[in-house]
């Protein structure tokens, strides 16, 4: 093979090889770049203040015991942490205590005193 004949080939070999190269790097740094966000995404949504009693909502004061680390990262494992309890479950007016199929009075089961179930207890 003369040497020519190399310097035909060798620039397209150099442009292959180059755009190759530089795709691959694209393509680690944007996998590196999502594998990134994910880690500290994950990391955010671990911070407790949103389910925290002494969360405020307010953007002036945050947390009424730490407002300075409130919703930061530095809120991560939080001593004064408190969750917020669930509320207490309605019961619906329209429906039937149990008790007795006559009325639709709103009284719990645990507490069957409704006027008229006591009336049937009573004939
Ligand atoms: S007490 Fe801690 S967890 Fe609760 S809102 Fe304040 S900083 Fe967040």
């Amino acid at each position: 093979m003369s040497f020519d004949r190399v310097l035909i080939w060798l620039p397209p070999i150099i442009c292959f090889a180059s755009i190759w190269g530089l795709l691959s790097l694209f393509v680690w740094s944007a996998w590196q770049a999502l594998r990134q966000g994910t880690v500290h995404l994950k990391r955010l949504h671990a911070i407790p203040c949103d389910r925290c009693v002494y969360f405020t909502g307010d953007f002036r004061l945050k947390c009424t015991v730490r407002p300075v680390e409130a919703m930061t990262e530095d809120a991560l494992g939080c001593r004064d942490f408190e969750p917020i309890s669930k509320p207490i479950p309605q019961r619906d007016p329209q429906k039937s205590c149990g008790t007795c199929s006559k009325c639709n009075c709103s009284i719990s089961k645990a507490k069957p005193t409704c006027a008229t179930a006591s009336k049937a207890s009573r004939l």
